[in-house]
């Protein structure tokens, strides 16, 4: 079942740059904001700050340090936001643990999302999804999918074919900034698909990318296209020796 979100409509989505190419989302609705990923505290307080913004929730993906790294310091800066993160993380926080089938309501900010578990970049990993967005950390990219540090191309594969379910308008939101460099690896795999060719040009433009949105990367996402775990575990290997 799809969350539902009673009042769309004045939330915004805002990213914040950090480190080299990761980007830590705010769900922004009239001042009061949900953080997705914060790997770092320092750009999120400097922008909460300058903008008269307060942080209610923390929404974590997974637990690398890039996505964590600044969720004590939020916490301590303001006690009264509450986490989120994947139940098989364990982290040393207090958090609130979700796992497949959860639905996480956030009244404060007018939204409502549901949760999926999608191993394979990590073990832990989950998504954050309603029907007009989703938080997909590392394991769906623009035009690719994250590499896997823990799980197997097969349980890779089973995660990206339950996004792959999501309404084709809903807006994709990585924690990277890597579409140009995964769009040539399509373009070496696909050298004569015009959408690929097209969103190439496109996005060289931009200085950031995304969101992407489900539609998209079902026509150009050469993961997204693999036609079953063995072609997937080949398109793996080849992107990460490009
Ligand atoms: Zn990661």
């Amino acid at each position: 079942m799809r969350a539902h979100n009673p009042s769309h409509s004045n939330t915004s989505i805002i990213p914040i740059k950090a480190f080299m190419d990761n980007y830590i989302w705010l769900i922004n609705n009239s001042g009061k904001v949900a953080i997705v990923d914060p790997g770092d505290a320092k750009p999120v307080i400097d922008y909460l700050k300058s903008n008269a913004l307060y942080p209610k929730a923390i929404l974590i993906t997974h637990k690398h340090s890039d996505h964590i790294g600044g969720v004590e310091t939020i916490k301590a800066a303001y006690p009264e936001v509450i986490i989120y993160g994947p139940k098989t993380s364990s982290f040393d926080f207090e958090y609130i643990a979700l796992s497949e089938g959860d639905t996480l309501s956030i009244p404060d900010i007018g939204i409502k999302f549901d949760v999926l578990e999608t191993p394979g970049h990590t073990d832990d990993h989950i998504v954050y999804y309603n029907e007009e967005s989703l938080f997909c950390g590392d394991t769906l990219f623009a035009c690719g999918c994250g590499r896997l540090f823990e799980g197997t191309a097969e349980q890779m594969y089973e995660s990206l074919q339950k996004l792959k379910k999501l309404d084709l308008k809903t807006k994709v939101y990585c924690a990277h900034e890597y579409t140009l460099e995964n769009i040539r690896f399509a373009m070496s795999l696909d050298k004569n698909n015009p959408l690929l060719t097209r969103r190439f040009n496109e996005d060289k433009l931009k200085s950031n990318t995304l969101p992407s949105t489900i539609a998209t990367e079902l026509a150009t996402n050469p993961f997204l296209l693999a036609e079953n775990s063995e072609k997937f575990k080949e398109i793996r290997l080849k992107k990460d020796a490009f």
